[in-house]
């Protein structure tokens, strides 16, 4: 019997609003966030895909015969959506084998004369290789997008993740750590390529007042909603009635529609943001101090990989990555766990050429590794609010299934 569920813990660990984020304020949200983390001036946008967006626009325009952009073959199937609609050509770069860099030789081969961009991917707040992107990239003058939507606060060689490409954007969508609902921030390393993104944002991105309502009211839902408590309606609700009609793309929010919206996010959300952005240091650095307990109990379960940082790196910690010997084992532990109100979740469901909704977006090549690596990984919550008890509870369960 499924035990009565008071509580939902949310996948990934994301900074609670309290309600005295909600009053009025300075809405300097980009500029708290670029102090913190050292950075020059952070380019606030209404998503991170909207920031990607802005970033291959700007990049195109002073090279428009460069039209492909090389992405890792598994990631948010967002990135695919934002260089179709911006009339550029998708490259998929398979995997390394068991691991969510992409492979060294697929992409040098994948760098050509008309690349002009590529896309390491700091998934799950984990560090990617930035260095074998740049290697590749710079070779046939192609620029490095870092995607760090997902590891706002990482550290590469003791310098914020996104500096050591061309350009980085991290995502400040609900769920992701620090949250506006929907937001992203861009970050370049040279100058002139921010004053060149940040005129081409002011000329081409509007104020939408609809769009701004909406999201409004849904960060003031968000607000309400995310505590144990409350999540049971907006994410387990929802979550177990996706599951039982067989559908986990919709189970983990993996279908997008088709178009973008690019608008100014509005004063108040700012302000919300930056509020609640002083208490995102404390709130970073528990988080690696659990994580950092978590790994060496999980390290303990045979025929577990627990996914790390390299030695250089210091991640971000919103949920722990792992990956089981076989789809069979990770399909047996997601059964007994995926619904328990837990935490425990699948990353993006399938490699990017297996969802049936992009198909006509996505060229279709084989991504053994990609694909291997969507069958046989699910992901731990690092929220706060997982306890010791019920993540001992988890750690049986998996021992059972691997045993
Ligand atoms: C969420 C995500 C994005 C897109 O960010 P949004 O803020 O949701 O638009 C891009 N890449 C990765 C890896 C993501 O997880």
């Amino acid at each position: 019997m499924p035990r009565a569920r008071h509580r939902e813990i949310p996948p990934t660990a994301g900074l609670p609003l309290r309600w005295r984020d909600l009053l009025p304020g300075p809405g300097d949200l980009a500029g708290r966030i670029a102090r913190q983390l050292g950075t020059p001036a952070l380019q606030l946008e209404c998503s991170g895909t909207a920031a990607l967006t802005v970033a291959l626009h700007t990049l195109r325009r002073a090279e428009p015969h460069r039209t492909t952009v090389v992405v890792p073959a598994y990631t948010c199937p967002l990135v695919a959506i934002a260089v179709h609609r911006l009339g550029l050509q998708l490259r998929l770069c398979d995997l390394r084998a068991g691991h969510y860099d992409m492979d060294p030789d697929c992409l040098r081969e994948a760098c050509r004369e008309d690349t002009l961009a590529v896309v390491p991917t700091h998934l799950a707040g984990r560090v990617a290789n930035v260095g074998a992107a740049l290697d590749a990239a710079h070779r046939v003058g192609a620029h490095v997008i870092e995607d760090a939507a997902q590891a706002l606060g990482a550290r590469d060689r003791g310098e914020s993740v996104g500096l050591r490409g061309d350009l980085g954007f991290f995502s400040l969508a609900a769920g992701k750590g620090l949250s506006i609902y929907e937001g992203g921030l861009l970050l370049a390393r040279d100058a002139s390529l921010r004053e060149r993104l940040r005129r081409d944002s002011a000329a081409c991105v509007p104020r939408r007042f609809d769009w701004e309502l909406r999201r409004s009211l849904e960060l003031l839902g968000l607000a309400a909603l995310y505590r144990p408590a409350g999540l049971g309606l907006a994410y387990g609700r929802p979550l177990r009635r996706a599951l039982r009609r067989g559908d986990p793309v919709g189970a983990v929010g993996d279908a997008f529609a088709p178009t973008i919206p690019l608008h100014r996010v509005g004063r108040w959300r700012r302000a919300v943001g930056a509020h609640a952005a002083v208490r995102l240091p404390a709130f970073l650095a528990a988080l690696a101090e659990q994580a950092g307990r978590r790994i060496q109990r999980l390290r303990r379960i045979e025929r577990l990989h627990v996914y790390d940082d390299p030695p250089q790196a210091q991640g971000t910690w919103p949920f722990l990555l792992l990956r089981l010997p076989d789809q069979r084992s990770r399909d047996a532990a997601l059964e007994r766990l995926w619904t328990s109100g837990l935490g425990v979740s699948r990353l993006f469901i399938h490699a990017l050429p297996d969802y049936a909704y992009l198909a006509d977006r996505v060229p279709q090549a084989p991504m053994p590794n990609a694909r291997d690596f969507a069958a046989r990984t699910l992901t731990v919550s690092n929220s706060p609010w997982l306890g010791d008890e019920d993540f001992e509870t988890i750690c049986r369960t998996l021992e059972r299934v691997l045993g």
